[in-house]
């Protein structure tokens, strides 16, 4: 499925011109097709020598069917590369470990914690298009 101009610029629009994950707006360019149900897309090992080599797609994918104008949100790059092949809800378990993954492996992150620089919540995690309710496209036709 090849996307038409007018169809890319759809899918950008489909939250209010953001990320559907963190809600920040999209650049004019940069931005990705997330697959929110994943494409995961066939590679292969070619071997280039006895321990040099590299995986090439091989232009097959697992769940081909996911490939949909309806599965394309318009993502940030940050979002898109994070998500990588997870589906939504594995999105959301995998940013609620962010934290005590900070904790773990960042001295900074700890010590802006104890010092009240950063407060730790039990905010769940909410993404952008949960949130949306289209307002934000007619806020910029001066409704508001
Ligand atoms: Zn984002």
């Amino acid at each position: 499925m090849k996307l038409t101009k007018a169809q890319r610029n759809e899918i950008k629009l489909k939250f209010g011109g953001k990320c559907s994950y963190c809600g920040c707006d999209l650049p004019e360019k940069g931005w990705h097709l997330d697959h929110a149900e994943p494409v995961i897309r066939k590679s292969e090992w070619q071997s280039t020598g006895t321990f040099t080599g590299k995986f090439v797609n091989t232009g097959e994918a697992f769940r081909p069917e996911n490939h949909s104008f309806e599965n394309l949100m318009p993502a940030c790059a940050p979002c898109n590369l994070y998500k990588s092949s997870m589906n939504i809800e594995g999105l959301r378990y995998e940013i609620a470990l962010q934290v005590e993954r900070a904790r773990k492996s960042s001295l900074n992150f700890r010590l802006a914690e104890k010092f009240g620089l950063v407060t730790v919540t039990e905010a769940p995690i909410v993404f952008h298009f949960e949130r949306y309710t289209g307002r934000a496209v007619l806020a910029q036709g001066g409704d508001e």
